[in-house]
């Protein structure tokens, strides 16, 4: 059942891409640390527009889960990751800004 649900989550970020690709993006840069040595890397989102939703969805939402920010950090360093190894969680990787490109920075902060 998790392993659905992880699937669904990555599966519903691929649509989303898919659709939004269609209109013109700007894009933004979220920057995701992994917890457990500190260690911060810039994942750029080149298809998406930051939005209202957006927030939520880095924090609270799909995006915000361990199983997705591992798989953005690992891809910001140019690495795969096998979708096996990724697990869902909150407590390993945290998105902890978001730099726009007219230059504002956006400091996420999750409330668990
Ligand atoms: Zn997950």
């Amino acid at each position: 059942m998790r392993d659905e649900q992880e699937r669904f989550w990555r599966a519903g970020y691929e649509d989303e891409v898919e659709v939004i690709k269609r209109r013109k993006a700007n894009g933004y840069t979220v920057r995701i640390r992994r917890d457990a040595d500190g260690v911060v890397r810039e994942y750029h989102v080149a298809e998406l527009n930051w939005e209202d939703h957006s927030e939520y969805l880095w924090t609270e939402g799909s995006f915000g889960c361990d199983c997705n920010l591992e798989l953005f950090f690992e891809r910001a360093a140019g690495n795969k990751i096998e979708d096996e190894v990724l697990r869902c969680g909150n407590h390993r990787f945290t998105a902890i800004s978001v730099l726009l490109p007219n230059g504002i920075t956006i400091m996420l902060e999750r409330s668990s």
